[in-house]
C-alpha cells in the first residue's frame, strides 16, 4: 500500500519520494523506513505499525507486519491496482462526488455514502465501485471512468463488462460517469457516435422508464411508425424501446459539470452508436445528484420539457412524412400526365417543325413561277413538296397572285395525267387533297 498515517496525516510515500531527485530519493527512503522500524508509520485503516518496504521487484510501499494486514489495507491495494489505468481526472472527479453525496448524508438520514473498497473490504470483494450508495436499502456502485478507448477498446469493454456484472451479482445498479473527451455527439443527425465501451455505461435510471413508457405510446398510437426513422437516424437493425443516460463529466480547473445525454442504443456493431432521443444538456454537481426518494441524475422539469417537445416533434415528423407521401403520389401522378403530355408534345412539336421548316422554305417560293412549272409539268419532286406546303399553310395568299386553291387543283389532276414520277404524285395528290 502506498500510504501511511505518518504524524497526524496521512502520507502517500509514491507522491512524497516523487518529489526528490535520484539521489536525494536514497536518502529519503533511509529516513522514512528508519522512522517506520521507530513505530512512527501506522495503517491508516487498523492504525498497526507498518513497515517501509523499497524492494527491486515492487514499487516502494508500506506492509503490515507478516501476518497482521488488515482486511481494509488489501481492499485498497486491490482498488488502487484497478484504478490504476485512470488519468489524474479520475481521482479529482471522484472526490468531488464523493464529497456532494457526503453532504447529502448528514441531512438525509436513510443515505449512505462510503468508498466502495472501505465499504466492502470485509467482504473482500474483487472489484470496487469508487463510491458505494445505499439508499433507503436501494444499492448504486457510483464509478467514474477515464481513457475508455485508452489500452484496446476490446480490453476497456471486458473491464466494464465484468464490473457491472460483478456489481450486478452483488445487488448493486452500476451509475457510471465518463470522462468528456470521449464525447462525440451530432443532434443534427439525432446520433451519438460511441465506443464499444459506452454501451457498458449507458445506465438506466428512472427517467428512462418514463421515456420508454412515452414511446410505447406514441407507437401504439401510430403504428407503423418508426420513431429513430422519423427523425432520419438511420438505423444498424430493429431498435427496442429501451432508453438508456449516459453521464459524461467535464472538468476546467476545480469546476465539475455533468451531461447527460438520453439514447437509444443501437446494434452493437462497428460503428458504434445510439439515437439521440435529446440534446445533451449540463448540469452542476448538485444538481445531477440530488437524493431524493431516488438518485435523480437529471433534472426532473427539464425532462417533462424534453419529452413534450419530443412527442410534438413525433406528430410533427408523421404530419411531414404523411405530407411528403402525399406530394410522392401526387407527382407521380402528375409525372405521368406530364409523360403523355409530353409524348403527345414530341409528335406535334416533330410535325410542327417540320411544317415550320418548310413553311420558312416554301415562303421564298415564286409561287406563281410554280404554278407555270406545274402547267408545263416540270416540277422536281422537292419543289412539288414545296408546292404542297406553300398552299397547305399560305393557300390564302394565293388571291395576292390571282389565284385560287380549285384552278391549282385543276392543274393538279391534269399534272397527275401526265405524270409518272411516284415522288412528284405523291405531292400532288396531297394538294389534290386539302
Ligand atoms: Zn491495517
Amino acid at each position: 500500500m502506498d500510504v501511511a498515517l505518518y504524524e497526524g496525516e496521512i502520507l502517500n510515500i509514491t507522491a512524497e519520494v516523487s518529489r526528490y531527485s535520484d539521489v536525494e530519493k536514497e536518502r529519503m527512503i533511509d529516513k522514512y523506513r528508519k522512522a517506520a522500524e521507530k513505530k512512527a508509520m501506522a495503517c491508516p485503516f487498523c492504525h498497526e505499525e507498518l513497515r517501509l518496504r523499497a524492494g527491486e521487484i515492487r514499487d516502494i510501499h508500506f506492509a503490515h507486519l507478516k501476518g497482521r494486514s488488515c482486511q481494509e489495507s488489501e481492499a485498497y491495494d486491490t482498488y488502487q491496482n484497478q484504478t490504476k489505468r485512470e488519468n489524474k481526472k479520475h481521482s479529482v472527479v471522484k472526490e468531488i462526488i464523493y464529497n456532494e453525496l457526503k453532504g447529502q448524508e448528514l441531512i438525509r438520514p436513510d443515505l449512505k455514502v462510503e468508498y466502495g473498497y472501505k465499504e466492502k473490504a470485509e467482504e473482500k470483494w474483487k472489484h470496487f465501485p469508487d463510491i458505494y450508495l445505499n439508499k433507503n436499502g436501494r444499492e448504486f456502485a457510483v464509478s467514474v471512468i477515464t481513457n475508455v478507448h485508452e489500452i484496446g477498446d476490446d480490453k476497456v469493454v471486458k473491464t466494464i463488462n465484468k464490473r457491472n456484472k460483478y456489481f450486478q451479482d452483488k445487488g448493486l445498479e452500476s451509475i457510471w460517469f465518463v470522462e468528456d473527451r470521449e464525447l462525440a455527439d451530432d443532434f443534427e443527425h439525432r446520433v451519438l457516435h460511441l465506443w464499444e465501451a459506452e454501451y457498458g455505461l449507458a445506465i438506466k435510471t428512472e427517467e428512462d422508464n418514463k421515456w420508454d413508457k412515452l414511446l410505447n405510446e406514441l407507437s401504439e398510437e401510430f403504428p407503423g411508425y418508426n420513431i429513430p426513422h422519423l427523425f432520419g437516424y438511420r438505423a444498424h437493425g430493429p431498435m427496442n424501446h429501451d432508453v438508456r443516460s449516459l453521464y459524461y463529466v467535464h472538468s476546467i480547473g476545480d469546476e465539475i459539470t455533468f451531461s447527460m445525454y438520453r439514447l437509444i442504443l443501437d446494434q452493437m456493431r462497428s460503428p458504434f452508436r445510439a439515437f439521440a432521443l435529446t440534446k445533451g444538456y449540463r448540469m452542476n454537481i448538485s444538481q445531477a445528484l440530488i437524493v431524493r426518494d431516488e438518485i435523480l441524475l437529471s433534472d426532473k422539469e427539464r425532462e417533462d420539457q424534453n419529452r413534450l417537445e419530443f412527442a410534438n416533434q413525433v406528430l410533427f415528423q408523421i404530419e411531414a412524412s404523411k405530407a411528403e407521401a402525399l406530394l410522392k403520389r401526387d407527382s407521380n401522378e402528375a409525372r405521368n400526365k406530364q409523360k403523355v403530355r409530353e409524348d403527345y408534345f414530341a409528335t406535334i412539336v416533330h410535325e410542327s417543325f417540320k411544317e415550320v421548316a418548310l413553311t420558312h422554305f416554301s415562303i421564298d417560293i415564286d409561287v406563281v413561277e410554280y404554278i407555270s412549272k406545274l402547267k408545263y409539268l416540270s416540277l422536281s419532286p422537292n419543289e412539288s413538296e414545296a408546292l404542297f406546303y406553300f398552299l397547305k399553310i399560305h393557300r390564302k395568299e394565293l388571291e395576292d397572285y390571282g389565284l385560287t386553291l380549285i384552278e391549282v387543283k385543276k392543274w393538279v389532276r391534269y399534272a397527275l395525267g401526265k405524270v409518272n414520277e411516284p415522288k412528284i404524285r405523291k405531292w400532288l395528290v396531297e394538294i389534290d387533297e386539302l
